[in-house]
């Protein structure tokens, strides 16, 4: 302990630990297979990169994001600790850069998203230069009983065990008991310790305000708004998101935003000193912004865990911030929509196989690289891309599709 002791203070200048991490940190350095749950702003991250940082060896984090694993990465660069990602974004000879890196035993931390997995590359440096730790960041991701399902997430069991990597750690802000079950499973680590530290988030107040008319929301968010402070508004769809934005002149973050436009929103977010933002769920896994003092929700979300997420933004350090939410029945109907649109019947993920089956024969590929909405316009029978995505959840769970899928 007096090694990790050190590390804290030697690597990020910290004195004492969080409540709850030196439990977790003690079990992680020991090599444990653990599923950590800890309350958003707990200190997570610490949790696997004191351990990696003092033990010999490298760990390999799984990050859902680009952008979260930018900032992490970048964080921990400023701290002189030898941390690298390898994404998309990097040229390829940056990538062999740094994977060569890797393999030298230059780099500590190695930051990638789920479908690194299905990269040759990849899988060569674990299989030949195996990390001591594979980390999986944001966990509940894994399951389909989360609600924030990724499909790639769900190859990393198979991909670990067949790279017989030695430990996994597990780390979610939010996980039912099922949702606990699903990840241990998935991980293909039924032994796997689960390590819950509490959900309770004391200073945040969390109030439910009746508000049928789309109206009476509005002017509810403007008394919200006249002390101006760092708020996120949650819509459940784009519609929604516009509607505030017209309505209360304020900025907005949605998925149908071209990425030029999510990055300025996202910055704005990030340097304005107060600023207001109204957003899908979309926004905000990864927002390292600390002193949100505000998280109005414009709709209910489509789930309990969704709506302990959301929340959790708010006051990550520790001071006082609230929570309203504007609750009209109506909206339920929006979410009913949501649940058919991504729950799609059979004809319709038919139809996509066929589709994709054609494309492939066409273009003599065997994977295909194109977004949804791509796709979308390609299939005349599917609702637009958010259909489309339920129905490549479906391809995916059934194994119709592999590889090759960018969302
Ligand atoms: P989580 O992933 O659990 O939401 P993070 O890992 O992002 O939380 O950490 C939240 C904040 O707490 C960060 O700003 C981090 O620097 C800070 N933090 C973590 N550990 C400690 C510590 N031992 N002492 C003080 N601050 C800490
Ligand atoms: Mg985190």
């Amino acid at each position: 302990m007096n090694e990790l002791r050190e590390g804290l203070k030697k690597f990020f200048s910290f004195d004492t630990f969080l409540e709850g991490q030196d439990q977790v940190i003690e079990q992680v350095y020991k090599g444990d297979d653990i599923c950590v749950v800890m309350p958003t702003g707990a200190g997570k991250s610490l949790c696997y990169q004191l351990p990696a940082l003092v033990r010999p060896g490298y760990t390999v984090v799984i990050s859902p994001l680009i952008a979260l694993m930018k900032d992490q990465v970048d964080a921990l660069k400023n701290k002189g600790i030898a941390a690298e990602y390898i994404n998309s974004t990097q040229s390829q000879s940056m990538q062999n850069a740094i994977l060569m890196q890797a393999q030298q035993g230059m780099i500590k931390l190695l930051y990638v998203a789920p479908e690194r997995m299905r990269s040759q590359a990849f899988r060569d440096l674990l299989k030949d230069y195996p990390p001591e730790s594979l980390v999986v960041d944001e966990a509940h991701c894994i399951s389909q009983w989360g609600h924030d399902f990724r499909p790639d997430y769900t190859r990393l069991g198979e991909s670990a065990e067949k790279l017989g990597i030695k430990q996994i750690c597990a780390f979610t802000a939010t996980a039912t008991p099922r949702v606990r079950e699903d990840i241990k499973k998935q991980l293909h680590r039924p032994a796997m310790d689960v390590v819950v530290t509490g959900f309770a988030r004391p200073n945040l107040s969390l109030s439910i305000e009746d508000c049928s008319k789309k109206d009476q929301k509005l002017e509810k968010i403007r008394e919200l708004m006249e002390d101006r402070k760092p708020t996120i508004i949650y819509c459940a769809t784009r519609k929604a998101v516009e509607e505030v934005m017209d309505g209360l002149s304020v900025r907005g973050y949605h998925g149908g935003m071209s990425d030029k436009d999510r990055n300025d929103a996202q910055d704005y977010f990030l340097y304005d000193p107060n600023p207001v933002l109204a957003a899908t769920n979309a926004f905000g896994m990864g927002i390292d912004r600390a002193d949100i003092r505000q998280v109005i929700h414009y709709n209910f979300p489509g789930a309990l865990e969704a709506y302990y997420q959301e929340v959790g933004r708010a006051g990550r350090d520790g001071e006082q911030s609230t929570c309203v939410l504007l609750f009209s029945f109506a909206d339920r109907y929006t979410h009913e929509f949501l649940i058919d649109l991504n729950n799609p019947d059979e004809a319709i993920i038919k139809s996509t196989w066929d589709t994709l089956r054609k494309m492939c024969r066409d273009t003599g590929e065997n994977h295909f690289e194109m977004t949804l909405s791509e796709l979308a316009e390609s299939i005349p029978k599917a609702k637009g891309d958010q259909q489309l995505s339920g129905v490549m959840k479906e391809l995916e769970k059934s194994n119709y599709i592999r590889r090759g899928f960018r969302q």
